[in-house]
């Protein structure tokens, strides 16, 4: 079982992914709810590998199983579990039954969510951690959702 035998391998993928760039993480990797999922989209970066799914407290991505040879990391869908496609600056879930979309970081290629400030709602990079080594401060005031409409309200 060529998938099953690419899970096992993700372990090192993560555990490496972990210790090396993602040290602050740590804690989303630990804990009930974190499990092992094969999805059956292929690595777009190296079209060897697959996708893995990692769940994390604050959502989920793929990240390829030839890694250490590729290092290409994708996000899930918070929602369902399935893979995004990239569509324009938006990231849509492939998944037809699901209505997921969230717009990318120009910068990093984080997604960004809705937070409120003491000014107001605004977009901000998931990649912002204060303090951190690895840290995205990008924020946006209004994103034109009228490409989100047409997926979601079609
Ligand atoms: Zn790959
Ligand atoms: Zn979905
Ligand atoms: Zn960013």
């Amino acid at each position: 079982m060529f998938l099953i035998s690419d899970a096992n391998k993700a372990s090192d993928f993560i555990r490496e992914l972990v210790k090396d760039k993602y040290e602050m993480l740590t804690d989303e990797f630990i804990g009930e709810g974190f499990q092992e999922k094969v999805a059956g989209i292929s690595c777009s970066a190296c079209k060897k590998g697959y996708m893995v799914a990692r769940d994390s407290q604050h959502g989920s991505f793929f990240g390829c199983s030839q890694y250490p040879l590729c290092d290409h990391t994708q996000t899930a869908c918070d929602w369902c579990g399935s893979g995004l496609k990239e569509k324009g600056r938006f990231r849509v879930c492939e998944n037809k039954r699901c209505d997921f979309v969230e717009p990318v970081c120009p910068k990093c290629q984080g997604k960004l969510s809705l937070r409120k400030g003491s000014y107001g709602q605004f977009w901000g990079c998931s990649h912002y951690r204060k303090g951190a080594e690895f840290s995205c401060g990008h924020t946006e005031k209004f994103i034109d959702l009228k490409a989100l409409k047409t997926k979601v309200y079609a």
